[in-house]
Parts: structure tokens; C-alpha cells; sequence
């Protein structure tokens, strides 16, 4: 979980989208981690720098 995680976070820093967009945990999918794969997740960097924000 935690290399398919980095695989997701790289595709971001790669130029995936974040917001609505289902790029980046899609291509981790299709890196080899199909057992990983969520496909409710939407990637988000945004809302999560947002959310850490919040919580300082
Ligand atoms: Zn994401």
C-alpha cells in the first residue's frame, strides 16, 4: 500500500491533475498495483496542503 501510495503522489508530481481527476490512482493501477487500486479515490494535493493548513 505504501509503494502504490508513492506510485499515486509521483504521478501528481509528474503533472496528473488533482481536484476531480481519477489520473493518478488510475496509473498506479496500471503500474502494477491493480490490488491497490481504488477506484473511488480522486486524487487531490489541493484539498490536502487545505486540509494540513487547517490543522496548524
Ligand atoms: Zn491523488
Amino acid at each position: 500500500m505504501t509503494a502504490a501510495t508513492l506510485v499515486h503522489e509521483f504521478v501528481h508530481i509528474a503533472g496528473a491533475p488533482g481536484g476531480n481527476s481519477h489520473a493518478a490512482e488510475k496509473a498506479a493501477g496500471k503500474c502494477g498495483f491493480k490490488p491497490q487500486y481504488n477506484p473511488l479515490i480522486l486524487g487531490s494535493i489541493e484539498a490536502l496542503g487545505k486540509q494540513l493548513e487547517n490543522l496548524a
